[in-house]
């Protein structure tokens, strides 16, 4: 079957979402006096990551709305921090201080380098998607941030707006339908294996995992997923 269409996935994939949170993480933690609480900007980060990898989950399952689980890792990451009350913490306080980070971490935010080379030269040629476990607005402002947004013609999938995410098959048919393939045409490209990869072959795409921690040189991992350590290794797919 030939690839008509690449959906992607974005943090991780098209965006270095994590140098961008480690520098913002360090830069605010220091702004707010509080860098000296940690051992370390990497045990920050570490607690940081844990709390992150604990409340997402509870947005994707719909059981926090973006904002919440934002206020709820803020509680949780300052009580780290020993600052006192803030688990009592109201929402908009919380909010606030996750806007004022987000500050922090979006001005230094960029595409990994073989993004914008990848998708102008695949854009000619295949239909190009996003489907990502997050909310529209805020990709859209990321991707035309990081100056990606252009490459994407087609509405993104978001799973907020979706109502399920990755990896469970409705979100990856959707983006498929925004092209207007059938899964079998297109390609899914993400960096977890198991949200991305695994679920997108479930679903009945192409799926291709982006290793970028991976030595170079495609190849096969599980049954139906192709593994790739950069972008560039799509073009020879
Ligand atoms: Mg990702």
């Amino acid at each position: 079957m030939t690839i008509r269409g690449v959906l992607f996935d974005v943090d991780g994939t098209l965006y270095d979402y994590e140098k961008a949170e480690e520098a913002g993480l360090h830069e605010h933690l220091v702004a707010k006096g509080l860098s000296v609480r940690f051992e370390s900007p990497a045990e920050a980060l570490r607690v940081w990551r844990e709390v992150r990898e604990e409340e997402y989950p509870r947005f994707l399952n719909g059981e926090l709305t973006f904002a919440a689980q934002k206020a709820a890792r803020i509680r949780r990451f300052l009580a780290h921090a020993g600052v006192v009350g803030a688990l009592e913490w109201t929402d908009e306080a919380a909010t606030a201080w996750f806007a004022s980070y987000a500050v922090q971490r979006d001005a230094i935010r960029r595409a990994f380098d073989d993004a914008q080379p990848v998708l102008g030269a695949l854009a000619g040629r295949f239909r190009l998607g996003v489907v990502s476990n997050s909310v529209t607005a805020h990709q859209r402002a990321k991707l035309d941030a990081i100056g990606l947004l252009g490459y994407f013609t087609e509405p993104l999938i978001c799973s907020q707006e979706h109502g399920s995410a990755k990896p469970g098959a409705s979100i990856f048919l959707a983006g498929c339908e925004a092209l207007g393939l059938t899964p079998a045409e297109a390609a899914y490209v993400g960096d977890d294996y198991e949200k991305d990869a695994v679920g997108a072959r479930d679903a009945g795409l192409q799926a291709v995992w982006l290793d970028r921690s991976a030595s170079g040189g495609s190849g096969a991992v599980d049954a139906g997923i192709r593994v790739i350590a950069s972008l560039t290794e799509l073009m020879s797919l």
